[in-house]
C-alpha cells in the first residue's frame, strides 16, 4: 500500500426531506449571516429555494440570496457575488444546486475571506489560506463538489476563455444535504451527464500512475458497478427513488477521495485526470456539458494510453464488466467498448463529432489542444503523461 492522507470532513445528511435541517446545520457550523447561492432558476421553480428561505427565516438567521450561476460557471458571476456577499457581511455560504453553484460558492467563500482579493488570484497560484464555511443542499448527482476539495471556473473576462480548477481542503463543505427527491425534476440529459461524471471521477483515480491499495481498487470497482447499474435506470425513470439514491451517494463517494486512497503517494491530487483536462478545454471554448465532454474523449484516451499499463485495463474489464474471455488485447478492447455502451445508455456522446454536432476540422482541434496544454506550457495526465502532440492526437482519434 502507498502512503496516503485521507481527509473527508463533510457531514453528510442523507434522505427524504432533510433540507428541513438546513438552519440547524448552518447554526451548528457557525453561520449567522448566510449568503445563499443558486443557479438559473430550477431551485426557485421547484419551490426548494423558497422553502429553505422560510426555514432560515423561522430560525432567525439573516440571509441574502443570489442567483444566476450558469453551467460551466463564470468568473464574472463569482465576482458579482463576492461584492454582494461582502456588502452583506456574510459569514457562511449556502449553495443550493449542483457543481456549478457549489464551485461558485467555493470561489465566493475563498475570496470574501481574504479582504481586497479577487477571485482569479486564487485560480492563478495564490494560496487559499482561509475560507468562509460552506454548506450544500444538492439538487443534482454529478460533480461531487459537495464533498470534494475542488472548484472549477471559466474565466469569461479574458479575450480567450479558459476553464481551470483549484484544489484546497479549505473548500470542502461543512455539510451536504442529500435528498434524492430534490433531483427528480432533472432533465434526462443532466442525469445522464451526471452519471457519466460520477463514473469518471473514479476512473480518473483508478487509472493512476502509482497503484497498490487493494481495498481502494475493490471500492472503486464496486462504485463502477453501482453507477453502471443505477445510472441508466435513473435516466429512464427520474422518479425511481432507489436509483436516484444510489446515484446521489455514488456521486459524493466518487469524488471524496475514497476511490483513490493510496493511488499516488500522499499528494492531494491522486490519479490521472487527463480526461477532465481534455474535457475542460472543450467546455472552455464550446460551453459543452461537463459529463458529455468526458464521455466524448474517454474511449480515445483509453485506447491511446492503455499500453502504459495493460494489466490495469485487463483488471478493469474483468472486475467491472465480468470480461474474462480472449487475449489481453481482446479483453482490454471489450472493457473499453462496454464503457462506450454504458455512456450510450446514459444518452451521452462517445465521439467529438457527436458532442460538437459536426465533424471538427484540424484548426478547431488545435485550438482545443492549445487550451488544454495552456498554450503548450504544460503536460497532462499521469497514467501516461501527455504533451501537446498527444493531446492533439487524442482529440483527432476522438472524432
Ligand atoms: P450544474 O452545472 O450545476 O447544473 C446543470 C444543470 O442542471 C443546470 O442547468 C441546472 O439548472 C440544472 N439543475 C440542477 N439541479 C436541478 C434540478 N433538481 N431540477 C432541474 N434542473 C436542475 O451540474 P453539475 O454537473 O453538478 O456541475 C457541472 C460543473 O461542475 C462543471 O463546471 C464541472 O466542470 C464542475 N465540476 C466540479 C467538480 C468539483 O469537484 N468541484 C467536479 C466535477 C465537475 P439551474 O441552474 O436552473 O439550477
Ligand atoms: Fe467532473
Amino acid at each position: 500500500m502507498q502512503k496516503f492522507v485521507y481527509y473527508a470532513p463533510t457531514e453528510i445528511v442523507f434522505g427524504r426531506g432533510e433540507e428541513a435541517r438546513a438552519a440547524e446545520l448552518v447554526k451548528h457550523y457557525g453561520g449567522s449571516r448566510v449568503f445563499v447561492v443558486y443557479g438559473g432558476g430550477s431551485a426557485a421553480k421547484s419551490g426548494l429555494l423558497g422553502r429553505v428561505e422560510e426555514i432560515l427565516r423561522a430560525a432567525g438567521i439573516a440571509f441574502s440570496a443570489s442567483g444566476g450561476v450558469v453551467p460551466n460557471p463564470l468568473v464574472s458571476t463569482a465576482r458579482r457575488m463576492v461584492e454582494e456577499a461582502r456588502a452583506f457581511r456574510a459569514d457562511f455560504i449556502l449553495a443550493i444546486g449542483g457543481g456549478s453553484v457549489i464551485d461558485t460558492a467555493k470561489a465566493v467563500a475563498d475570496t470574501v475571506a481574504a479582504p481586497g482579493s479577487d477571485v482569479w488570484e486564487f485560480w492563478t497560484g495564490r494560496k487559499v489560506e482561509t475560507a468562509l464555511p460552506i454548506g450544500v443542499i444538492l439538487t443534482i448527482s454529478a460533480a461531487g463538489s459537495e464533498t470534494s476539495n475542488s472548484a472549477v471556473l471559466t474565466n469569461d473576462t479574458l479575450p480567450q476563455h479558459t476553464k481551470r480548477g483549484i484544489n484546497t481542503d479549505l473548500n470542502r463543505p461543512k455539510f451536504a444535504i442529500l435528498n434524492p427527491e430534490l433531483t427528480m425534476t432533472l432533465p434526462k440529459w443532466q442525469i445522464g451527464a451526471g452519471a457519466a461524471d460520477i463514473f469518471m471521477h473514479t476512473a480518473e483515480r483508478y487509472f493512476a500512475p502509482i497503484l497498490g491499495n487493494h481495498l481502494t481498487d475493490e471500492i472503486a470497482e464496486g462504485l463502477f458497478r453501482d453507477v453502471i447499474h443505477f445510472g441508466p435506470l435513473a435516466v429512464q425513470n427520474p422518479k425511481d427513488y432507489e436509483a436516484m439514491s444510489e446515484l446521489m451517494w455514488c456521486g459524493s463517494v466518487s469524488h471524496v477521495g475514497l476511490t483513490g486512497v493510496g493511488a499516488k503517494g500522499d499528494t492531494a491530487r491522486e490519479g490521472d485526470w487527463a480526461c477532465h483536462q481534455l474535457g475542460m478545454a472543450l467546455s472552455a471554448i464550446g460551453d459543452y456539458t461537463h459529463g458529455a465532454t468526458l464521455t466524448a474523449v474517454f474511449p480515445a484516451w483509453a485506447r491511446y494510453v492503455k499500453d502504459a499499463n495493460p494489466s490495469r485495463f485487463v483488471r478493469f474489464a474483468e472486475k467491472v464488466y465480468g470480461i474474462k474471455e480472449g487475449t489481453e488485447e481482446v479483453r482490454i478492447e471489450a472493457g473499453i467498448q462496454a464503457t462506450e455502451h454504458y455512456f450510450r445508455s446514459l444518452g451521452m456522446p462517445i465521439t467529438l463529432t457527436e458532442l460538437l454536432g459536426h465533424t471538427p476540422e484540424k484548426k478547431e482541434l488545435e485550438a482545443f489542444a492549445l487550451e488544454c496544454s495552456y498554450q503548450k506550457t504544460r503536460s497532462i495526465g499521469g497514467f501516461k503523461v501527455l504533451g501537446y502532440e498527444d493531446i492533439l492526437n487524442i482529440y483527432e482519434n476522438a472524432i
